[in-house]
């Protein structure tokens, strides 16, 4: 028996009796003749005394012990004199009659504690000594409560776990895949999935009725601080459902996790608003609606009054930062800097100061005179005290600019409280979207979900204008998951697929064996996925997902601890038929 307790676990009512535990030891302090060694695992941390007077040798022994030394000692529970309020097992030591080095460590690259002095890249090239720092393990922990209590949701409305196949072949979900070559099938490649898509909806066709999996997906993208190339879905799919029974579900879960996890409530019905309503008030679709700060057009009452820019703009559009008025010059320049970067991109910024004795003082005075400037603050609804912001331009393109800009003025005004949690589901997504490059329109969600079916009619004559049987669930201006009602009828599948600019070969040969199920009796189906790595960071109020990837790979892909991706060897590489000096060459 290496323990009989863990460090986590001792507290005054053990008092007397005699334990043996085992961990890593987190720091060692001398004061006079006694020596006191914080000795860490999982479960937390306890306090070991030792004293010359007691043992001398063994107290000598404690002061040899190095950060993160493996020891196990044996000892009895005593009330500590001068208690810890501030850790559990505070009010107790133990001390000490054996101890035991059960291995040495060399001196870690950083400190594991909760503030460490390692930055970004050491931790991560040593990420199993940043997991044993309590913040990281807690993070693991509340992923790891977040996938039992989904699977406990999801079990108990009789959704089952199927697994799916990794190595496959493409799934359209709008990335790269990553590629696997054959061996047995030299010249031949799997992709890996970027999500398990046709086979979840294969198992509808194969009546599993209600299937989910939490499951890793692989996409081939450039990478941000909430994007990872492998990430994990709770993908999951029910037949015979509408929107509206997989909203229902699906809010049931995400109450359910934020209560069994966070110990947190929601109110009501999750607010629900259009993807047209989103873009046009909020220029994004996954608005943070935790706080305001809508947008609002100002085209009637800014355009046709000498300002050239306005004018010849689509959009003229502002927001109004409530008591932001007393802004200096030198913010104000600031603030025009940053919609000016090269990630924004806007050209310029308009602003409007709402003086609080009514007057108005803009960087537009010259054009717009003082009753403008007040139609103007009207429109937006601003009161004195206010800063009017406003750009223009081209219209999706200025209200991406302005959703930038009001997520900045949300930080800096502090409206964008972790703690808080403000979900929303947004609806009625376009089926298809235009791509400027390739001159056609791709799917918004996938070529599987279904259009509406009074839009139908619509797909020949105005594509942009189909509106999908699409949903995405955002929160504090997050996607946490999206799905749609699929086509389960092969002739508009067919249809859809022609409309996607595939030709029929072309759509039998990449898409045959999901049409050809179709005519299998496929079932009604729906179904969503969430992403539990943004999923679970959202929920521990942070932006960053790889804190809670155990083994996350960093801004370039790289996992830089075990240094992959690699070069393999000329012998693999012969095997799998590949010869990359050729390839160069071409
Ligand atoms: N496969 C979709 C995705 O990965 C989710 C879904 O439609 O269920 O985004």
């Amino acid at each position: 028996m290496y323990r009989s307790h863990t460090c986590g676990e001792l507290r005054i009512e053990h008092v007397g009796n005699t334990v043996t535990l085992a961990g890593w030891v987190q720091r060692t302090r001398e004061m006079g003749g006694m020596t006191f060694v914080d000795l860490r695992d999982r479960y937390g941390i306890t306090q070991l005394a030792f004293n010359t007077e007691d043992n001398d040798d063994l107290n000598q022994a404690a002061r040899k012990l190095g950060r993160e030394f493996v020891v196990q000692i044996n000892g009895e529970v005593i009330e500590r004199s001068s208690k810890n309020k501030n850790i559990p097992t505070g009010e107790v030591e133990i001390k000490v009659n054996e101890l035991k080095v059960l291995n040495a460590a060399k001196t870690p690259p950083f400190t594991i504690e909760e503030e460490t002095d390692g930055g970004d890249e050491l931790r991560m090239k040593h990420r199993y000594l940043d997991i044993r720092r309590t913040v990281i393990q807690e993070k693991l922990r509340l992923r790891n409560k977040v996938a039992l209590e989904t699977r406990k949701y999801l079990d108990g409305e009789d959704f089952m776990d199927v697994e799916t196949p990794y190595l496959i072949k493409s799934t359209p979900e709008g990335a790269r895949d990553f590629v696997v070559p054959s061996r047995m099938n030299q010249g031949e490649f799997y992709a890996l999935p970027q999500s398990p898509q046709t086979f979840k909806q294969l198992l509808m066709v194969s009546g599993i009725d209600r299937y989910y999996q939490i499951v890793k997906c692989f996409r081939d993208e450039d990478l941000r601080a909430d994007r990872q190339p492998e990430f994990t879905q709770v993908d999951c799919e029910m037949s015979f459902v509408e929107q509206e029974d997989v909203l229902n579900t699906f809010e049931g879960l995400v109450k359910h996790l934020f209560k069994a996890c966070r110990g947190i409530e929601f109110e009501g019905d999750f607010p629900r608003m259009t993807f047209a309503e989103a873009m046009e008030t909020y220029g994004s679709d996954k608005p943070d609606i935790r706080f305001g700060m809508k947008f609002n057009n100002l085209n009637e009452v800014a355009k046709n009054k000498g300002f050239k820019i306005f004018d010849e703009a689509e959009l003229v559009v502002g927001i109004v930062a409530e008591d932001c008025a007393v802004y200096s010059r030198k913010q104000l320049d600031k603030l025009t800097k940053w919609v000016q970067r090269p990630q924004v991109g806007a050209k310029g910024l308009v602003y409007v100061k709402y003086n609080e004795d009514g007057s108005f003082k803009s960087s537009v005075d010259k054009f717009y005179s003082q009753e403008d400037l007040k139609e103007w603050a009207d429109h937006l609804g601003a009161k004195p005290g206010d800063l009017l912001l406003v750009l223009s331009g081209e219209a999706d393109k200025t209200r991406k600019q302005m959703n930038e800009l009001r997520l900045h003025m949300g930080n800096e005004l502090g409206l964008r409280n972790p703690n808080e949690f403000k979900p929303l589901w947004v609806v009625d997504f376009p089926l298809l979207e235009w791509d400027d490059e390739t001159e056609r329109y791709h799917a918004m969600h996938h070529p599987f979900t279904s259009p509406k079916q009074e839009d139908i009619e619509l797909l020949d004559t105005d594509p942009g204008r189909v509106r999908a049987n699409a949903y995405d669930l955002a929160m504090n201006g997050v996607e946490l998951g999206g799905g749609s009602i699929r086509i389960h009828d092969r002739d508009l599948q067919a249809l859809m697929f022609k409309h996607l600019g595939f030709s029929d070969e072309e759509a039998q040969k990449q898409f045959g064996f999901l049409m050809n199920a179709f005519e299998f009796g496929a079932p009604p189906h729906g179904g969503i996925a969430f992403g539990l790595d943004r999923l679970v960071a959202t929920m521990g109020g942070s932006d960053s997902i790889r804190d809670y990837i155990a083994f996350p790979k960093n801004n370039a892909g790289r996992d830089i601890m075990i240094d992959a991706p690699a070069t393999i060897d000329q012998e693999q590489l012969k095997e799998l038929g590949l010869d990359l000096d050729l390839q160069e060459e071409n």
